[in-house]
């Protein structure tokens, strides 16, 4: 059998082909799902790495024996000819701009970054497949700003300034040093004073600045940088071009989907709300949610782990930064 969309739809059943490469189709393991089954949980791609994908978790296991089976069966080589002429060939990536992004391309990426091949094309297809599902992302997860405030497990939004620093401030494991100022308190000596244990700006409370960083440092440290940093950190999920209605849809899927721990919700006093997670495991994990994130439209900056962010009981032109959601 060479046409790859063949060899999917005998493994998953009929496919409502959405792009050449990409469609829907029902959920391998649909009888494991807790919630309620829709007619976009569930898409395949043969494209890239061929991979099934649902949003539900529950089915996990059988969504990971269908994507063996896929991935064996379409192991040969096949091509695939687009719409527009252009022949796919087994390995190669469809991209949302319409264009083939090649092996052989990829590969030179591999090199270049020093990625093992076989990494790379995971990355490419994750950014590919993270293009073609995002519509349904915002929809399935759409967490609105005024829902997320109503879901808080731990009510904070309307804590005064004092509580809201202090409440923050537990998140940390004990001993960690913190850094707090404004963006350039940082780089000199002096600055010394903005990177304290935290029993220190328990005394101290917010006063030394605006900004703070999902990383601890290591004491003594003056200068807020990567090299600096501990160890001890959070990953600080914000975006410049998402709205406080949207973002919420990327905090719910990272939390309930990937499982990535949200410890707290932070309106900015701004534009924006920032999520604290728990950071990836590993350098392999990072770069793939780094490459889907930028996806989803959040701000890649924020794998910068010295990057400066909002710490809340601060005030910015008049409004408080602040906690809106804390986990229990
Ligand atoms: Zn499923």
């Amino acid at each position: 059998m060479n046409d790859p969309r063949q060899m999917a739809a005998s493994i998953v059943g009929a496919i409502e082909w959405q792009s050449a490469v990409s469609g829907y189709c029902r959920c391998p393991g649909e009888s494991l799902h807790t919630h309620k089954s829709g007619k976009k949980d569930c898409r395949v791609c043969v494209d890239g790495v061929p991979t099934i994908f649902c949003f539900h978790s529950s089915c996990a296991p059988a969504v990971a024996d269908a994507n063996k089976r896929l991935r064996q069966g379409l192991s040969t080589s096949w091509t695939l000819t687009m719409p527009d002429g252009n022949v796919l060939r087994a390995g190669d990536v469809l991209q949302s701009t319409g264009t083939i992004l090649r092996r052989e391309v990829y590969l030179a990426r591999a090199a270049a970054e020093s990625r093992h091949p076989g990494e790379q094309l995971v990355l490419e297809t994750l950014v590919a497949m993270a293009g073609r599902f995002k519509p349904e992302l915002f929809e399935k997860f759409f967490w609105p700003f005024d829902q997320i405030l109503t879901d808080s497990p731990l009510l904070v939004a309307d804590r005064d300034p004092d509580d809201q620093f202090r409440t923050w401030l537990r998140l940390w494991p004990a001993n960690s040093t913190v850094w707090i100022g404004d963006i350039y308190s940082t780089g000199r000596p002096e600055h010394a004073t903005h990177f304290r244990p935290l029993s220190d700006w328990q005394k101290i409370g917010p006063a030394m600045g605006n900004y703070t960083c999902g990383s601890a440092f290591k004491p003594g440290t003056y200068s807020r940088s990567n090299a600096n940093c501990d160890g001890t950190r959070f990953l600080v999920v914000e975006s410049d071009s998402l709205k406080k209605d949207e973002i919420g849809a990327v905090f719910a899927y990272l939390n309930n989907r990937l499982r990535y721990n949200l410890h707290a919700i932070i309106d900015t006093a701004g534009k924006s709300l920032h999520g604290w997670f728990d950071c990836p495991r590993n350098k392999v994990m990072e770069d793939r949610l780094k490459a889907a994130l930028t996806v989803f439209g959040c701000d890649p900056k924020l794998f910068t782990y010295s990057q400066p962010v909002r710490v809340p009981g601060a005030w910015r032109n008049g409004k408080l930064q602040r906690i809106v959601w804390l986990k229990d």
